[in-house]
């Protein structure tokens, strides 16, 4: 019998999971490496608690799961959020690939109510928006929660297993091999062992989402892979009573909202809303950022949501990373190492805020470990200016919401990968060598990245059927 043809995937994340589990209806040798743990391994106590402050040291973004293991396991199943899959793909067909992506995910949660489909609250928020200067997108949605997606991956990965799917935990792939410019395998290293693995492949998906973007970069530098910078996304969490935003959030769990300044012109969305949600810190090597979830067993008195203006930078300077990490090295050092935590009553006053002043304010802040500041000091004016004429302009259709008692945490900021550049099928320019998800700058969210993990997949059983 001749030997089975190899696929190997670099990374565990949504884009590599729904990939293997696509590969392996199809007779194809399959090996998963993954430079975190297993899923159960991931041990997040502070997420327990409801809070999680240490990202970086338990797990969070690294392990089997990938970035969206512990995250909120909101669904977004529109073709144009949490990435463009129209730019590789037709209408039609992104359809298609975003119900198989939600049925891979049901098939394992159960149920889960969707929401957001089309009623008469989703015309009257469309209406009611687009009379405030704003665009509401409608979106077909699911929310599986934080508490419940281990347990989802743990048996995502069991039936992985069945179907012969290799999974090779703490083991780092270091080095693409490439030989008469077409993929030949990785070279790994085994972290428990600390020794180096070769494992030959005929083809590769590099699916190593954000927290693999440096070496996806360093590895595109080195196969001469062309990459360019993305937008960077920079703003606040904000964080308002759960009353105040139940009118939309009834209507879409995660409402989004895109706004046109007037002064600037730039532009400013809600993103990540998480009703009766908490407020987390993320931190990285040099620098904190906030970030939001919420859970089904556990609720809070609040909801918050992200408010971020997109910057794009030319010339001379179109690296988006260093000049957001340059913004939350400021505001890590004007917060003490904590978010900075403002009433927006106080931001508009030009006053730092207090822990008396935040006390005595009827919205409790879920989030504690933050310093009482000014955020005119950490984030650059313009974004400032931009953030409170998106609350203004908000407030119009969730009244309430640019109430002085509203809090504002910063900074949030969402870096991009570099984006690497793939054809339609997602394939490099190195023959069989595939790059899908976050990590290679195609996709931003759960559903995106399982849609470009499912087009590397299907290209590559199409090879097979026809024996290229
Ligand atoms: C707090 C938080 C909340 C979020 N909430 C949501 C949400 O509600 N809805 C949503 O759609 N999205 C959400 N996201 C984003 C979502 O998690 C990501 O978009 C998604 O996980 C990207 O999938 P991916 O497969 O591309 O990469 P990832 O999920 O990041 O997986 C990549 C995996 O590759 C591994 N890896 C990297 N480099 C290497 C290497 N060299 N060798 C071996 N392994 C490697 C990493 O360890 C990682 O496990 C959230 C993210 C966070 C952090």
């Amino acid at each position: 019998m001749p030997a089975k043809r190899q696929v190997l995937i670099v990374g565990a994340g949504p884009a590599g999971l729904l990939a293997a589990q696509e590969l392996a209806k199809h007779g194809l040798g399959i090996t998963i490496i993954e430079e975190g743990e297993d899923v159960r391994n991931r041990n997040c106590p502070m997420l327990k608690l409801g809070y999680c402050t240490h990202c970086r040291l338990c797990h969070f973004v690294h392990g089997v799961g990938g970035g969206g293991a512990f995250s909120d396991g909101k669904l977004n199943l529109n073709p144009e959020i949490g990435g463009n899959m129209l730019e590789f793909t037709t209408p039609e067909h992104a359809d298609e690939l975003l119900h198989r992506v939600e049925h891979f995910f049901l098939k394992y949660a159960g149920n889960s109510e969707e929401e957001g489909t089309k009623d008469h609250r989703v015309a009257e928020l469309e209406r009611s928006a687009k009379s405030a200067g704003i665009k509401f997108i409608p979106i077909r949605q699911r929310h599986l929660g934080s508490d419940r997606l281990p347990k989802i991956i743990e048996r995502m990965v069991a039936d992985l297993k069945k179907a012969g799917v290799k999974l090779l935990v703490r083991t780092k792939a270091e080095e693409i091999l490439v030989k008469g410019g077409k993929v030949k395998g990785v070279v790994a290293r085994d972290l428990t062992a600390k020794k180096p693995l070769t494992l030959k492949a005929d083809y590769v998906i590099l699916a190593t989402g954000r927290g693999g973007a440096r070496w996806m970069a360093e590895t595109c530098r080195k196969l001469k892979l062309d990459t360019k910078f993305q937008p960077l996304d920079v703003g606040v969490r904000v964080e308002v009573p759960h009353e105040i935003m139940d009118a939309v959030t009834k209507v879409n769990w995660d409402p989004k909202f895109h706004i046109r300044t007037k002064r600037y012109d730039d532009f400013v969305r809600t993103f990540c809303t998480n009703p009766m949600g908490f407020v987390i810190t993320e931190s990285y090597e040099d620098f904190i950022c906030v970030n939001g979830h919420s859970m089904r067993g556990k609720k809070s008195e609040n909801s918050n949501f992200a408010l971020l203006v997109q910057v794009a930078l030319t010339q001379p300077v179109e690296n988006t990373t260093e000049y957001g990490e340059g913004i939350a090295k400021l505001a890590t050092i004007i917060g003490g190492g904590k978010p900075t935590l403002q009433r927006l009553g106080d931001l508009r006053a030009g006053r730092r805020s207090t822990w008396e002043r935040i006390d005595r304010s009827y919205v409790s802040p879920t989030l504690r470990e933050a310093t009482p500041g000014d955020i005119s000091m950490a984030l650059p004016g313009r974004i400032v200016l931009d953030i409170i004429e998106g609350l203004d302009a908000l407030n119009k259709v969730i009244p309430g919401v640019a109430e002085d008692e509203t809090l504002l945490y910063a900074p949030e900021i969402k870096f991009h990968a570099l984006r690497v550049s793939v054809s339609n099928l997602m394939e490099t320019k190195t023959a069989n060598l595939f790059a899908a998800g976050d990590g290679a700058g195609v996709s931003r969210g759960i559903v995106g990245a399982g849609v470009t993990g499912l087009i590397a997949a299907d290209e590559i059983i199409k090879r097979e059927k026809h024996g290229r």
